[in-house]
């Protein structure tokens, strides 16, 4: 089948064509991102390959079923780029990568816990300018603290057990209270509740209409004074200049993102000969309390792995029967909290 992979990187294309070695599908790597303007770039591909940041709204997608696209292949989990139900209209199936590494994600939210607790990134720079000093870098024993887990399916749960690991006490809200997060010693309580009770708060839920802005200025009030607040899901679950409001009042005690709501403009590009040209994104990393990464906690070889390979299987799937592997519409995921 004709692909046109877009958002591609140079490890896109390493992994993908690893995947691909057996199933010979003719892949055409594009650098830029899926968008209005980009669209026409599929024309003579049946399948359009893309990433978080892609744009599938339906203009996008008119245009490429225009083109003759019958699928769109996601290399990712979430689906909150694409509109379903145009997708569906136009008759262009939709597949996702449900699961490659939650192992991954998981791990690096932690990363970002450690590190910004024990202010690593701060302590880095400071030795190697030859700064041994302490002032600025005092840190907490997350033994016996309270974690609040929002959202605790694959990598919610692989989160929860490392957290477990620490001697955290955990909270956790689900839509579904999982069974196996309970028994790793997770106590089910209300959004309220976690928000209250919680020294850190990690978001591990998608981006839905629900789930939007689901730390903005109204629900700040409700955090425990001083949380660290971790993202690593979907950007626009955090309003962020309300969490810059929190940040200079002291009501949020550090914050770490490994998303962000407008990352779509910044993340995966090389900006260092530039400028940052959003204003708001460019006031948080003035923080010192403030550790952001570029939408990477996915970012391990296993994952890129399994990313690939689901991918492939996903468009040979779908070329042998007409279906692939693991598509999203929006009767399958009606009543599933997304
Ligand atoms: P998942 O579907 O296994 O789990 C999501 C959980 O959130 C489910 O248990 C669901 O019931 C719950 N949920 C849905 N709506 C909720 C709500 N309103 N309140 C509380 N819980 C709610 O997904 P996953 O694989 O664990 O991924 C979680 C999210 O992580 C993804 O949706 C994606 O946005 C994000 N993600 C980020 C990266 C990254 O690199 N930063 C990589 C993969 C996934």
């Amino acid at each position: 089948m004709k692909v046109a992979v877009y958002s591609s990187k140079s490890y896109d294309r390493e992994f993908l064509c690893a995947a691909n070695s057996s199933a010979a599908h003719e892949l055409r790597f594009l650098d830029v991102r899926l968008s209005p303007e980009t669209a026409t770039l599929a024309t003579g591909a049946e399948a359009v390959c893309a990433f978080v940041n892609d744009d599938l709204g339906e203009p996008v997608l008119q245009e490429l079923a225009k083109r003759g696209v019958k699928l769109v292949a996601l290399r990712c989990a979430g689906f909150n780029n694409v509109d379903l139900e145009a997708a569906c209209n136009l008759g262009i199936r939709v597949a996702r990568v449900p699961a490659y590494s939650p192992y991954a994600v998981a791990e690096h939210t932690a990363t970002l816990i450690l590190a910004l607790n024990r202010k690593i990134h701060r302590a880095y720079n400071r030795v190697r300018e030859g700064n041994f000093a302490l002032d600025g870098l005092l840190g907490f024993d997350l033994q016996g603290k309270t974690v609040g887990i929002v959202g605790t399916g694959k990598i919610g749960q692989a989160f929860t057990r490392i957290m477990a690991g620490f001697g955290c006490s955990l909270l956790a809200n689900d839509l579904r209270p999982d069974p196996a997060c309970e028994a790793l010693g997770a106590t089910y309580v209300s959004r309220e509740e976690l928000f209250r009770r919680s020294d850190i708060v990690s978001l591990h839920c998608p981006l839905t209409p629900e789930t939007h802005y689901m730390i903005r200025s109204e629900t700040l009030p409700c955090l425990k004074r001083g949380v660290m607040l971790i993202n690593t899901s979907r950007g626009a679950v955090v309003e962020t200049r309300a969490v810059i409001r929190g940040l200079k009042d002291g009501t949020i005690g550090s914050l770490g993102l490994d998303v962000y709501e407008e990352e779509g403009d910044l993340f995966y590009e090389n900006l260092s000969d530039r400028f940052i040209p959003d204003d708001i994104f460019a006031r948080l990393l003035t923080f010192p309390n403030v550790l952001v990464t570029g939408h990477q906690a996915f970012f391990t070889r296993e994952a890129l792995t399994n990313i690939a390979e689901t991918t492939i299987a996903n468009i040979s799937a779908f070329v042998a029967c007409g279906c692939a592997n693991h598509e999203v519409s929006i009767e399958k995921i009606a009543g599933q909290g997304r």
